[in-house]
């Protein structure tokens, strides 16, 4: 029987590369999203090609009650979800004396609390089946810290740590929580940066080029698979040598 992975944020990007190879590896794709409705739909109905069940589910994922009736749906609809990819969020560019309490607050609800809200949702499943992956997507901004970025940096190191406590408390219960950390992706979340900017960050990357969502998906798709079974609590880079 298929497994079903549940992705937030699948309606573009990184979330929708992740969605495309899982589906192509046989999984059952429970696309979130928040606002991208014909994005999300047009995708599932792309995956459904693959042989494989999909839907698109609509959650603001800082929003419990509705990440909770999400999974309902998703869950009665395409089977139990036995892989949660937590990778929804948001990101700003602004000096931190600009951030007002209302930024912070948002930032961190998405970024942060929507982790927490989708994974209360999928662990009690998963703790029943002893078995489930948790892959939380990160950034290097999470590790090293962005100027101009840092209630997007905190929320992201939040993430991290999450990873590695969450990891410890559930190993024994056949479940692995591991981290993402890209580095500079080409998608709409970086379509604000200059063409001079992103071609600086191009430099400072050892392999000389921006990132592609299908970079991310493969890895996501690997923590995901058994042959990752033996990881857990880690943080992986996928940033073309950015961070080292
Ligand atoms: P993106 O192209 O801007 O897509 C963001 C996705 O998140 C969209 O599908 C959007 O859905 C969804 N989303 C935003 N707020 C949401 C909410 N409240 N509830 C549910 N879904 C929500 O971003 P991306 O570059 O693919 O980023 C994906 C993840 O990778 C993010 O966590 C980001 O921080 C991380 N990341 C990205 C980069 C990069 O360079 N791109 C680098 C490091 C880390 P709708 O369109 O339906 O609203």
């Amino acid at each position: 029987m298929n497994q079903t992975v549940l992705i937030t944020g699948a309606s573009r990007g990184i979330g929708r590369a992740a969605a495309a190879a899982f589906a192509r590896n046989g999984y059952n794709v429970a696309v979130n999203y928040c606002k991208s409705k014909e994005k999300a739909t047009d995708l599932a109905n792309e995956l459904n090609g693959y042989g494989v069940m999909a839907a698109a589910y609509q959650a603001d994922v800082s929003d419990k009650t509705a990440v909770g009736e999400m999974f309902g749906k998703a869950e009665q609809e395409l089977g139990r979800i036995s892989v949660l990819v937590n990778n929804a969020g948001i990101a700003e560019q602004i000096l931190f004396s600009d951030i007002t309490e209302e930024k912070w607050d948002r930032m961190f609800a998405v970024n942060v609390k929507g982790a927490y809200n989708c994974t209360q949702a999928a662990l009690s499943s998963m703790i029943h089946e002893k078995y489930g992956r948790i892959i939380n997507v990160s950034s290097m901004w999470g590790i090293s810290g962005a100027s101009c970025e840092v209630h997007y940096s905190a929320s992201k190191a939040a993430l991290i740590g999450f990873t590695k406590a969450l990891a410890k408390e559930v190993g024994l219960s056949g479940i692995t929580v591991n981290c993402i950390a890209p580095g500079v992706i080409g998608t709409d979340m970086n379509s604000a940066i200059s063409g001079e900017i992103l071609e600086e960050l191009k430099e400072n990357t050892p392999i000389n080029r921006i990132g592609t969502p299908e970079d991310v998906a493969a890895a996501i798709l690997f923590l995901a698979s058994d042959k990752a079974s033996f990881i857990t609590g880690q943080t992986l880079s996928v940033d073309g040598g950015f961070i080292l």
